[in-house]
């Protein structure tokens, strides 16, 4: 088959049938300049090459290729959900595909769906961890088996190629899972969920790209079904696979963060497609107190190692936070979903905030390493990983290669190959603005097509400059996204007017011409930023945050010191052109044989400056120590 030469108008991650805002696709939203195009052009030339080195070096692709080969019981390689990543490669490889119209990228896409086609069995099954002689029986095990968590990211793989190249032999592999899944979980079916949420979403987008309505169906079973104790008790809890409490009647999000937003995010598709407003609306309400009392200042979640889970209200320790990249990129998802379904812009300044600090902090410079977790603060300088064998631990102190678990690499390449939707959005009179890096923006509303230029260096500097390159004869809205964090003074500039906005959305209606301007102005200068007080592990300790960037100190930076640790911060606060300095005392002489009942705290009385850094730029420079939140001067007992 050929691939097209512009990317579908469908091209988009997901399809709602209804909702406050249109959904746009990769043709009509291309990222060309700054920050974000910069990472997908990382995610270009490095990031899906190395995940699909590794999967062939550790032999997660080379399962599909014993298990045709009947090797499979001497010869498979990685976890039970090995396949999952595979198949999330396979996602990115597509939107990228679609993104760039790369011929060899597509060759390569076929060639390992080739390896993978004739691995499904002839019912539909496609799973290289069970079912075959001397394995496992199929969905014996599925509180931890993740056969249906597969299936999931299989089906998403399959409708990012539906939607950017049409039917094809993935799409085909797909929709004999998907059917097979419906016959043995359906109606009469297996009466269970699988442990690892996932399907759902998947399914409920699978319905929406097929066009039938069966898939829908089964997702509704097992949010139905989900919440009532069918699978079992485990030493973790019920809660960490949400299976403890109906999703229609939890309050908040909770157990393993990755499957909490993965079920939230597919109980909302699920919601839109019933137009069941009481369902998206409980989701709403868990995501909005999760915000609130469980969400870091990064946009990360998840503040337990153990069961990689959310942690009670208002536990947020930084160096404990577990804050998993994939959390972040189902935080996005499940956000861009109530985005498009209410219009919120609460939800497009959460997608920032996690997209400049969780997906944006995973990668390393050079895109040939990963964080999985994401702490705020590194008390020790870690070691740096082998570069040659998958890291064996999620926490690792520097960002490695390769992990046993690698769900995040792959999480991050279909992420940025399908940035430019989450960026900008229609409805049948306007165009919304959400997400800002230079690029073209198009959409189709009643009256016809209109487009806009977007320029900027965001987030380096505040100003986003747009001029309408295709307009109406009749007014249509142009609207932008005024972030939460720029609480006065962001102004609007219209032709020769300017208004002050307030965070939310500030829209322009009039009939505009080609080559007219508006031109967007966000103060980005640093500021500190309070935790609120219930955050005991935050207590006497600021951050600073610069526009949507969360900014750390990183001991690579402090000669004076050793450790970030012995440092306190004084309030003093510079920004010049984005280079941030704060003021900080050293503690001198600290040490105690008793860290307890200490009434003094020696600090220099000089104070030292010391350059911030972006914290999605740490760890670039060898082990080191860091941390976001700084002990202030004054809640040291002696200063
Ligand atoms: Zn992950």
């Amino acid at each position: 088959m050929s691939v097209r030469t512009t990317a579908s108008e469908t091209a988009r991650p997901v399809a709602p049938s209804r909702g406050a805002l249109r959904p746009l696709s990769l043709a009509e939203v291309r990222i060309d300049g700054g920050f974000w195009a910069d990472m997908q052009s990382l995610n270009a030339s490095a990031i899906i090459d190395h995940c699909e080195t590794w999967m062939e070096k550790v032999g997660w692709i080379g399962n599909f290729d014993a298990a045709v080969e009947g090797r499979l019981l001497s010869d498979r390689h990685g976890r039970e959900f090995s396949d999952s990543d595979v198949y999330k490669l396979l996602e990115a490889m597509a939107w990228e595909v679609g993104r760039t119209q790369d011929e060899r990228l597509d060759a390569r896409l076929r060639a390992l769906v080739a390896r993978i086609e004739p691995a499904q069995e002839a019912d539909g099954y496609l799973n290289t961890k069970f079912g075959r002689p001397g394995q496992q029986p199929r969905y014996s095990d599925l509180q931890w088996g993740h056969e249906l968590y597969c299936y999931g990211h299989l089906l998403q793989a399959a409708v990012a190629r539906g939607r950017t190249a049409g039917d094809d032999p993935l799409v085909q592999i797909a929709r004999r899972a998907a059917d097979h899944l419906c016959e043995v979980f359906g109606q009469g079916g297996i009466e269970s969920v699988c442990g690892h949420p996932e399907v759902e979403m998947a399914l409920v987008e699978f319905g929406r790209y097929t066009g039938e309505s069966r898939y829908i169906d089964q997702a509704r079973l097992f949010i139905d079904r989900r919440g009532k104790g069918t699978l079992g008790d485990i030493e973790l809890g019920q809660s960490y696979y949400q299976d403890e409490t109906p999703v229609r009647d939890a309050e908040v999000l909770r157990g393993h963060a990755v499957r909490a937003v993965y079920l939230a995010a597919g109980a909302v598709d699920l919601g839109i497609e019933d137009n069941d407003a009481a369902l998206v609306s409980a989701v709403a309400a868990q995501l909005k107190r999760t915000i609130a009392r469980r969400t870091y200042l990064t946009g990360g979640m998840g503040a337990h190692h153990e069961g990689e889970s959310f942690g009670a209200d208002f536990e947020l320790p930084s160096d404990r936070a577990y804050s998993e990249t994939c959390a972040g990129i189902g935080s996005i998802m499940l956000n861009y979903r109530l985005l498009l379904a209410t219009g919120d812009e609460h939800y497009a300044d959460l997608i920032e905030r996690t997209l400049f600090n969780v997906v944006a902090t995973s990668p390393a410079a050079d895109g040939h390493a990963f964080y999985y977790t994401n702490t705020l603060h590194q008390r020790e300088p870690g070691s740096t990983p082998s570069l040659d064998e998958p890291s064996p631990r999620a926490s690792s102190s520097l960002r490695a290669p390769w992990y046993d678990v690698s769900c995040c690499p792959t999480n991050v390449a279909r992420t940025l190959a399908t940035l430019g939707p989450y960026f900008a959005t229609s409805t049948e009179n306007g165009l919304q603005l959400h997400q800002y890096g230079s690029g073209e923006v198009s959409a189709s509303l009643n009256g016809g097509t209109v487009a806009v230029r977007v320029e900027t260096n965001y987030p380096s500097d505040g100003e986003i400059r747009l001029t309408v390159t295709e307009t109406l004869d009749d007014e249509w809205d142009l609207s932008v996204r005024v972030p939460g964090w720029a609480r006065e003074g962001a102004q609007l500039h219209v032709g020769g007017e300017i208004q002050e906005v307030a965070p939310g959305i500030a829209s322009v209606r009039r009939v505009f011409n080609i080559g007219d301007q508006i031109v967007l102005t966000i103060p980005m200068a640093a500021r500190w930023t309070t935790p609120d007080p219930r955050i005991d592990a935050l207590r006497g300790q600021r951050a600073v945050e610069r526009g949507p960037v969360v900014m750390c100190l990183e001991s690579t930076d402090v000669p004076f010191a050793s450790n970030v640790d012995e440092l306190r911060a004084t309030g003093e606060l510079v920004d010049i052109d984005g280079v941030v300095t704060v003021g900080v005392r050293h503690m001198v002489a600290w040490e105690e044989a008793w860290p307890y009942g200490v009434e003094a705290a020696e600090i220099s009385p000089e104070t030292q400056r010391v350059t911030l850094l972006p914290y999605h730029s740490w760890a670039n420079r060898g082990p080191s120590s860091m941390r976001v939140w700084l002990p202030m001067v004054g809640d040291t007992p002696s200063a």
